[in-house]
């Protein structure tokens, strides 16, 4: 039940995250509350830095994928951790550039940026802005006129791989709103147009296979078809590209029966590959970015709510209607995703039944989840909600004008306010 590695039960049988009891955090900062633990964030950054720079080529790096917790402790985490930072929008490069981010450490994603989120990246200086098709190319190199600034660019494309099946396939995973197809010439077609632009300079290519990947396998093959395509690009182009961008997507066991995956060991698997494919080719070996999101921070994060009542329909399931819900974790609802929960106040007992964990929003489905494993839970106990430290604060809404919770960080047994609570001022702040 307490697969996350930073879970005990104390002496008093409550469950403690990092040593810390998870209800006098509760008492203190009231809930629901995301806790996050600082030291684990910490030291899954390290273990990427570490194993960019010890199993990849000169220059690689990881990029922490903002987007799954982003807010400017984070992003200061990352700074201070060696982390490049992944963005997608003016209000993140906002929060990492006023978290004192160096703009040449960013990379600005996304497949719908707007006329001011390129202004923006562009006269802040950002290190890649990674260009979704030649449109957007075509866009950057006006802007980037207009405001007398070069813009260093990846073109987004895609490999055509299922990384579920671990197949490569044409149809369908090239069928997506991001990016441009390699299978069928369109990124090659690209890539030559934006090889005679003017006010940008093309640093290589980047893809992203998809999310919760446990095994190298696809990596293997995403490795195997963006070198191929590098091959043919030098081939008809005589461009050498010096980045390759290969992506986040490293899996995190979110339940028991999850396998713990090596990400270690997928890096050391990737650069071996990489390798392999230069040498084939005589290809000099591109510094490779990835772009972990969730691998960084989601088993470091718990929520704890506060059970508003408990019924049981007869012929039906037991409901814990919670004090939270879809508004700070839409997982469930969005996505069918499954998180296991304790009932804090006796973590030390086993699970004896099976439950629907109810939020508080008007909406049937606004569920944390079904036939969730947890001891019997009673009025008024903490319920943990366990891996939820990524996109569940970064996906928050105020759904029913519910202020969005606080996340305390803990650090050498200590906790902190990252960001605090919204109050019901804040959420009609905006109201004219
Ligand atoms: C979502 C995303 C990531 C991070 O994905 P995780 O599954 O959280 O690692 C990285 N890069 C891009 C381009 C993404 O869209």
């Amino acid at each position: 039940m307490l697969h996350q590695q930073n879970l005990t039960v104390n002496a008093a049988g409550h469950l403690a995250l990092a040593g810390v009891d998870v209800l006098d955090l509760a008492r203190e900062y009231g809930t629901p509350l995301y806790v996050l633990d600082e030291d684990m964030v910490r030291e899954r950054m390290e273990l990427y830095v570490a194993a960019a720079r010890e199993h990849l080529p000169a220059g690689s790096r990881p990029y922490y994928a903002s987007k799954a917790l982003c807010c400017k402790a984070l992003c200061r985490m990352a700074g201070e951790e060696g982390m490049g930072l992944d963005v997608v929008s003016s209000g993140e490069l906002y929060t990492a550039l006023a978290a004192g981010a160096d703009p040449a450490d960013i990379c600005f994603h996304g497949n719908a940026k707007t006329e001011a989120d390129l202004r923006y990246a562009i006269t802040e200086r950002v290190g890649l802005i990674a260009a979704d098709g030649e449109e957007e190319l075509l866009r950057i190199v006006r802007l980037a006129g207009e405001l007398g600034a070069r813009a260093r660019v990846l073109l987004r494309v895609t490999p055509g791989i299922d990384p579920h099946t671990f197949a490569a396939v044409n149809t369908g995973v090239v069928d997506v709103k991001f990016g441009v197809p390699i299978p069928g010439g369109q990124a090659l077609a690209v890539t030559e147009r934006a090889l005679g632009l003017e006010n940008v300079d093309l640093a290589g290519f980047h893809c992203h296979i998809g999310s919760q990947i446990f095994d190298a396998g696809p990596f293997l093959l995403e490795t195997d078809v963006m070198t191929a395509f590098l091959a043919q690009v030098r081939e008809r182009t005589g461009y050498t590209a010096s980045v390759l961008d290969l992506g986040g997507g490293f899996a995190v066991a979110y339940e028991e029966t999850d396998a713990a995956p090596d990400c270690a060991g997928m890096i050391r698997a990737i650069g071996q590959r990489l390798l392999e494919r230069c040498r084939e080719y005589d290809y000099p070996a591109p510094a490779v970015l990835l772009e972990p999101g969730r691998g960084i921070v989601a088993a470091a994060g718990v929520t704890l709510y506060t059970v508003q009542n408990v019924k049981r329909v007869p012929g039906g399931a037991c409901y814990a209607a919670l004090d939270g819900g879809m508004g700070d974790n839409p997982r469930y609802a969005l996505y069918g995703a499954r998180h296991s929960a304790v009932v804090a106040d006796r973590a030390g007992e086993a699970p004896d039944c099976s439950v629907t964990l109810a939020g508080r929003c008007c909406e049937s489905g606004d569920l944390i989840g079904e036939n969730v494993a947890i001891q019997t839970p009673r009025t008024g106990d903490t319920v943990a909600v366990l891996t939820t430290g990524a996109y569940n604060y970064s996906m928050a809404s105020n759904y029913n004008r519910v202020p969005r919770p606080p996340i305390a960080a803990l650090r050498g047994g200590k906790a902190r306010l990252i960001v605090r609570r919204e109050t019901v001022e804040d959420v009609a702040a905006y109201d004219l």
